[in-house]
């Protein structure tokens, strides 16, 4: 099998990401050929990438060309000298993608989502040494996200790494997947041993802003990215809007930006260590006061026991906000912001005073 070396930390070692490129779906063994060929003539690429079988969100339409489509990815392999990964979904995809010795499978964001789904391809793997990849689940749950990698790390499997691809949002018309940045930067928290991949594709859903997610990643530090590129995008038969030519694939991971990453082995510069100092004094003294402020809190609870007064006041809580907003607007802070660390503060003060109440 082709060596993968794709691990966290890929970018900081290589000055560049690890690129998996290719259509959204194998539609004929010419238009993968022609368009792998092409991707690989670039000299940008890592990785191949086709769907052969397609999970689309309605019927009706092209649902991928099924286990056919995998020799036509072991010839796109032996074209260009790439390794090739496709998308499974079932035991069954997963017993011809083996057979086919396709170099790494990937879970899609409709599968990753489905506990039952992820146990039976877990037990499915089991024993076979199969590299995988983990689509975020379609919702905005790290729990999910991780549980399907856990999963298959209890079997054996080897978790080559994830895809950030977004999570659905209802009418949000900026992203076709909204990125929810925060849930990828948990995961790389909680897992720093994990490669991270983004794709910009699915998250767009459009070609123009592409560049700029792509290039967000970069800044996170992901360790590579995941694009969808057709020879000829207005007419493929899936993601059409979203797909690119491998010449606008060429220039847009060409003016990718890669920047230095500042790990605490590096010296940093004494005007950034003397700045971090400074948040650090002041997230001190934010904690210092927040326990300060629950300690009234705990005071006010005593004397609402004392008078039986109910724990929520609507009229006080509007006053507050009201009038902390104004304040933070004053100091540059927006409104949305004020109200969450509000709304954060005020939800544990009634935590803390229920549990008085009823004591
Ligand atoms: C795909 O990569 O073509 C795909 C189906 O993606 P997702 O699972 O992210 O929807
Ligand atoms: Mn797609």
């Amino acid at each position: 099998m082709t060596q993968i070396n794709l691990k966290r930390g890929y970018l900081e070692k290589n000055k560049k990401p690890f690129v998996i490129a290719g259509p959204c779906a194998g539609e004929t063994e010419e238009q993968l050929l022609e368009t792998t060929i092409a991707l690989a003539k670039t000299g940008k690429v890592d990785m191949l990438r086709a769907g052969i079988w397609k999970p689309r969100t309605r019927p009706g339409t092209f649902e991928g060309v099924g286990a056919e489509g995998l020799k036509w990815m072991t010839r796109a392999r032996k074209e260009t000298g790439l390794p090739v990964t496709v998308e499974v979904a079932n035991t069954n995809h997963i017993e011809h993608a083996l057979k086919a010795e396709i170099d790494v499978l990937w879970i899609g964001a409709k599968t990753t989502v489905n506990p039952f789904s992820m146990q039976e391809i877990a037990d499915a793997l089991k024993g076979t040494n199969a590299k995988v990849m983990v689509k975020n689940p379609i919702n905005p749950s790290l729990a999910l996200w991780l549980g399907a990698i856990e999963r298959l790390e209890n079997v054996g499997v080897n978790v080559l790494g994830v895809i950030h691809r977004g999570f659905s949002d209802f009418g949000n018309k900026k992203y076709r997947n909204n990125p929810t940045w925060q849930i990828p930067i948990d995961l790389m928290l909680e897992r720093p041993d994990l490669a991270i991949i983004n794709d910009p594709s699915h998250i767009c859903g459009n070609r123009h802003s592409l560049a700029s997610v792509a290039q967000k990643s970069m800044d996170l530090n992901f360790d590579g990215i995941m694009i969808e590129v057709h020879r000829d995008p207005d007419n493929a038969w899936s993601d059409a809007m979203q797909q690119i030519t491998p010449a606008t694939f060429n220039e847009i991971i060409s003016s990718l930006v890669i920047r230095n990453v500042m790990g605490y082995e590096h010296k940093a510069s004494q005007d950034l260590e003397e700045s971090r100092k400074k948040i650090d004094n002041i997230d001190e003294e934010l904690i210092r006061i927040l326990g300060q402020r629950m300690d009234i809190v705990r005071e006010i609870g005593k004397y609402k026991k004392a008078n039986n007064t109910s724990v929520f006041q609507k009229s006080r809580w509007e006053e507050i906000v009201g009038e902390r907003i104004k304040m933070g607007e004053s100091l540059d802070l927006s409104p949305g912001f004020i109200q969450k660390v509000l709304k954060a503060i005020h939800d544990e003060s009634i935590n803390i005073q229920e549990i008085i109440l009823n004591k």
